[in-house]
This record gives structure tokens, C-alpha cells and sequence, in this order.
């Protein structure tokens, strides 16, 4: 097939390496012709080009842009396309997204892969981001049956689950499991710096070991993602802050009163409950 990627980083950029790989025609657009010229020369994509116009041959197009080009990029590329090509995008939120765009172009059918590290751009394009991981896809009732199997069919061929969610449950979800941690562990990052005795502190960031390193992994990632997780999913993510606040309370009110009964029973339901996470038992 031919398919279309815009923006060309982590995302696209693995996307279009995997593809491409399963001898698909690869046309990729980027914001800078730098990383465009860079696909190419990598064999990461057959062509690229900073204008959209490049896609007008390309049957499936994927928007793998930051979440706040995504419904403006589609705007700017429904010129260039024809009526039954699949739009879908792979933005971290979704019903701002569909919300918008599924106004705009009839076959969009949104998109959230549950893969990512900590790096972004081009460089950090690795093959085999999506093996054995989730891909949300959230069809509507429009939604023609014939268009979501060509998308399914192109995302399971590079070995990543589905799951099919409405965008609202998808955007609540990804607070809870995502979004909320990234504001948790930058709390704890912040909590470690505000450190006001020194000595204590220099120590601590001496012998910071593994549980640090897994605890403060995501609130130490790129900045620009946790600010467009708050924009795009505020509600969704303040209502998982206020529970967390509840819980935050619970514990300091446990060990106030040194109700060591109660703290175990409640660590021991933690302990237990996180194998519930499919993650988790992995
Ligand atoms: P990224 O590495 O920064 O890649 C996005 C690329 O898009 C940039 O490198 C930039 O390339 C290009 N770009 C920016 N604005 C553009 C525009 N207007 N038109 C065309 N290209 C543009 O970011 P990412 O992590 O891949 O994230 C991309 C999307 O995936 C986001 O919507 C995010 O929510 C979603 N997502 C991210 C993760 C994750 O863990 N990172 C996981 C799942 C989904 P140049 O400037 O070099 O041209």
C-alpha cells in the first residue's frame, strides 16, 4: 500500500521503519526539510517533503504530529486527498481530537498507540516500538467497516494489540494510567529538590537508587508531552489529581496515627491489586 506519515519523530519515525519494512510504499512529511532529507537518506521513508501535496497518491495516512497540529494539518491536507482515503492519528488524547476532526473528513478513525521512551525526534526512531504493545482505536457509528480493516489490518502488522474504546473512556483511562503518573512523579522530582537542608539533600542524590529511577522515569521526560497531556485531557486528568489527593490523605492520616494495622492491610491490597494491570504481569 501506500502510506502517508506526518511528522517524522519517535512515533512516525518507528511507525514508517516498520512499514516500510513489511514492503510498503512510504511517503513521510515533517515541519523541517532537514528531517525530511534525514528520512530519506536513512531509508526510513521512500520519499518525504515538507509539503503536504506529496500525499495525494497515499491510501492511509497516519498523523503522527504533536497533538496540537493534528486537526489543522488534516484541515490543510483535505485539498490534496481523495474522498476514500483513511485519516487516523496517534495522538496521546482523543476526544478533542475526534470531536474535531471527525466533522471534517468522514474516514478518520482515531488512534493511540501505548508505545513511547523518553526521546523524541527522528533520532529516537527505533524498529519494533509497537511489538506487544496496545493500540487504541476509537471508530464511530460512521465508521465503515471495510476502512477500519484496512487500518487494523496495517496495525497489526506491526504487532501491536488492539483495542477498540469510545474517546471519552480512552481519554479518562490514559489520565488515570498515564497522565497521572507523569504529574505524580514530577511532584516527587520537585518534592527531592525542595529539599532545604543541603546536606541531606546532596546525599540523597548520591544514593538515589533503582526505586528513584523507576519513580521519577516519567516525570523526568520531555517537558512539551506532560504540558499538552494537561491542555488536551484537563478535566480527565484534574478529576484522577483530586483522587489521588483523596488517597495522599488517607496515607498521611494512617500514619499520623500510627495505624500500622491499617497501612498494611492497605499495602498488602496495593500489593495485590497491581497485578490487575496487564503491564504488571508481564
Ligand atoms: P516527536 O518525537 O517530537 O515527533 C513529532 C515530530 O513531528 C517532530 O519531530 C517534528 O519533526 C514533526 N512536526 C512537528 N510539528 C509538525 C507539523 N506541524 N507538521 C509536520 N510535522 C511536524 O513526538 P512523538 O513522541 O513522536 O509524538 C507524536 C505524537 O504521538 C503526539 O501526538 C503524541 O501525543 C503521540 N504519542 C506519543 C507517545 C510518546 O511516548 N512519545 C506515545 C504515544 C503517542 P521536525 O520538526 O523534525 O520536522
Amino acid at each position: 500500500m501506500i502510506i502517508g506519515i506526518i511528522g517524522l519523530g519517535l512515533i512516525g519515525g518507528s511507525l514508517a521503519i516498520d512499514l516500510r519494512s513489511l514492503g510498503h510504499k512510504i511517503l513521510g512529511v515533517s515541519r523541517k526539510q532537514t528531517t525530511c532529507e534525514q528520512a530519506i537518506a536513512r531509508g526510513i521513508v521512500d520519499d518525504a517533503s515538507t509539503d503536504l501535496k506529496i500525499l495525494s497518491s497515499a491510501e492511509v495516512i497516519f498523523i503522527c504530529t504533536p497533538i496540537e497540529a493534528i486537526a489543522p494539518t488534516i484541515q490543510q491536507l483535505i485539498p490534496y486527498i481523495s474522498t476514500d482515503t483513511i485519516l487516523t492519528d496517534v495522538g496521546s488524547v482523543k476526544k478533542p481530537i475526534v470531536d474535531v476532526v471527525a466533522g471534517l473528513w468522514d474516514n478518520f478513525i482515531g488512534g493511540h498507540p501505548m508505545a513511547g521512551t523518553a526521546d523524541s525526534g527522528l533520532d529516537a526512531a527505533l524498529s519494533n516500538l509497537f511489538v506487544d504493545r496496545c493500540w487504541c482505536i476509537t471508530p464511530t457509528n460512521n465508521t465503515q467497516e471495510i476502512y477500519l480493516n484496512i487500518l487494523t489490518n496495517i496495525i497489526t502488522s506491526v504487532q501491536a494489540k488492539i483495542i477498540f474504546c469510545q474517546p471519552q473512556e480512552h481519554d479518562q483511562a490514559v489520565a488515570l494510567i498515564s497522565h497521572l503518573p507523569v504529574m505524580i512523579s514530577s511532584s516527587l522530582i520537585a518534592t527531592c529538590l525542595a529539599e532545604n537542608d543541603l546536606n541531606v539533600l546532596n546525599l540523597a542524590k548520591i544514593i538515589a537508587s533503582s526505586g528513584f529511577k523507576d519513580t521519577s522515569r516519567v516525570g523526568g521526560g520531555n517537558p512539551e508531552l506532560g504540558l499538552m497531556m494537561a491542555k488536551y485531557n484537563r478535566q480527565a486528568l484534574l478529576t484522577s489529581l483530586y483522587q489521588y489527593q483523596e488517597q495522599l490523605n488517607a496515607i498521611v492520616n494512617i500514619i499520623e496515627t500510627e495505624n500500622w494495622s491499617k497501612l498494611n492491610e492497605r499495602l498488602t491490597m496495593t500489593n495485590q491489586g497491581r497485578t490487575e494491570f496487564t503491564i504488571c504481569q508481564q
